[in-house]
């Protein structure tokens, strides 16, 4: 399997080679070049390979028609260590549970740090110690978090040799129980820098510091963001484990409501049913940052400034452009690169929209690969949470009430529908409370953690100062 770049750039790589990288060398995303079909054959044996064997396997079943330059024994084992009943709390590793008739719930958040961010960063805690290994090499993760994926991202890495992380987080500015689970982490190669600012200020850091070619490379900065190709691939697994769980025969169709920011979680069912998988809809929830609603309704992708950018209470959603989306717009155009890197790396760079709606291929296309698309309110997050709690006695977290209100506005009759639990409710206590007027069940293991010890360091919003840490941290 080889990778190619959505912008067009002739170098095709392999998957070890995108692995520890972003973006490719023209500023495009990598995607393999063509998606490996499952057939009829292939999905029952998968089916029972899932039953029988476990996620770890059908993981590994998955990966490694992606990825060749592991030998099977190796990846095998990297799937074993990461899917395991310890770390995700049981033995589906993402169980499917029914709401009501019709319309089921998926829970992609049972791991470390209780968000869906878990079923592809803990593998590519495995991937990248794995590689560092075989090249002798080390790597500093920089990051900037608000919430999700810094816990995702240092949780995967902790105790990982090779690796350290220098997470930056917007001081004072993350829900307390996301505090506590970042500064309680007391592993030497975890660093959390508290920024004295707001989110932007830490992601210009980041940025600073990776435009810094000769610091970057001295210094070996690495990222986790949600473009990396192999957390994208490590959760289009679950869509197959989904399907499995919701259906008897492996001819029946089922639709997925994905909440979304990004893009990443929903393009994973894309690749999904690019491979062949029966899925019916991919349905794309937001919340008030409509960007994706708007395109998949309109046909205009307009990303919005720092001042459209609202702060909501699914914040995890809270984005301003979608970074995987090029991926999806790549299909969409027919794979055509020269049209892709106008889109993104001209007229959205120029104009800070594009327009696809007098584009033939957009309706055909968007039908074609079952996409459709809604969006939430606060008010609708709050009547969706309390509504499931009065009747089915259910707490779901406020990205999962987003995905669950456009989800019901887009069931189709005897087409089960999955909607992807993305967080617990634990997270996002405040709005918890907003919605029930009670404090949100906290898994047992996480009694007590405000009270652990912190090890992070307050810092001003100085560029300097990020990297005089990291520096003081590299031999
Ligand atoms: C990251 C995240 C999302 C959005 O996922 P994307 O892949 O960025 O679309 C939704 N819900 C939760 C809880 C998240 O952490």
């Amino acid at each position: 399997m080889r990778y190619l770049s959505t912008r067009g750039h002739p170098e095709r790589r392999r998957f070890c080679e995108i692995l520890l990288e972003g973006l490719a060398p023209d500023g495009g995303l990598y995607l393999p070049e063509s998606y490996p079909q499952v057939d009829l054959a292939t999905l029952a044996r998968w089916r029972s390979v899932y039953q029988q064997q476990g996620y770890a396997h059908l993981a590994f079943e998955v990966l490694s028609l992606y990825i060749d330059d592991i030998p099977a024994d190796d990846l095998r084992a990297l799937c074993e260590r990461t899917y395991t009943e310890a770390v995700f709390g049981t033995k589906a590793i993402v169980p499917v549970r029914e709401l009501d008739s019709g319309v089921l719930i998926e829970a992609l958040s049972n791991g470390p740090t209780l968000a869906f961010k878990d079923m592809a960063m803990q593998l590519l805690g495995h991937l990248f110690e794995y590689e560092l290994k075989r090249r002798d090499e080390e790597l500093n993760i920089l990051g900037a978090t608000s919430g999700d994926t810094g816990s995702a991202a240092e949780y995967a890495m902790r105790g990982k040799h090779g690796v350290r992380v220098f997470m930056t987080s917007p001081n004072g500015r993350m829900s307390p129980f996301q505090q506590a689970q970042m500064f309680s982490l007391q592993d030497a190669n975890i660093h959390n820098l508290a920024i004295d600012g707001v989110f932007d200020d830490c992601q210009d850091i980041v940025k600073a510091v990776s435009n810094d070619l000769a610091f970057k490379r001295r210094y070996r900065i690495g990222t986790v963001n949600s473009i990396n190709w192999a957390r994208l691939l490590a959760q289009v697994v679950y869509y197959f484990a989904g399907y499995f769980q919701a259906t008897q025969s492996d001819t029946q169709r089922v639709s997925f409501a994905v909440p979304s920011g990004n893009f990443g979680n929903v393009c994973a069912g894309h690749v999904a049913r690019m491979m062949g998988l029966p899925i019916e809809r991919l349905v794309v929830a937001t919340n008030e940052n409509d960007v994706l609603d708007e395109f998949f309704r309109t046909g205009v992708y307009r990303v919005r400034g720092s001042a459209d950018t609202h702060e909501t209470s699914s914040p995890s959603m809270d984005i301003s452009k979608a970074s995987n989306f090029e991926r999806f717009v790549f299909d969409l155009v027919g794979r055509d690169t020269a049209l892709t890197a106008e889109l993104f790396g001209t007229r959205l760079s120029r104009d800070g929209m594009f327009d696809l709606s007098g584009d033939a291929r957009f309706q055909q296309q968007c039908a074609r690969y079952g996409f459709v698309s809604g969006r939430s309110t606060h008010a609708q997050r709050l009547q969706t949470i309390r509504e499931t709690f009065e009747r089915h006695g259910q707490m779901i977290d406020p990205h999962t009430a987003d995905g669950l209100k456009v989800a019901r506005e887009q069931l189709q009759a005897g087409v089960p529908m999955i909607v992807l639990e993305t967080a617990l409710p634990i997270k996002f206590a405040a709005t918890l409370v907003e919605a029930l007027g009670r404090e949100p069940d906290r898994p047992p293991r996480f009694n007590g953690i405000e009270a652990l010890p912190r090890r992070v360091q307050v810092l001003p919003a100085e560029v300097a100062r990020v990297k005089a840490i990291i520096v003081e941290h590299c031999p």
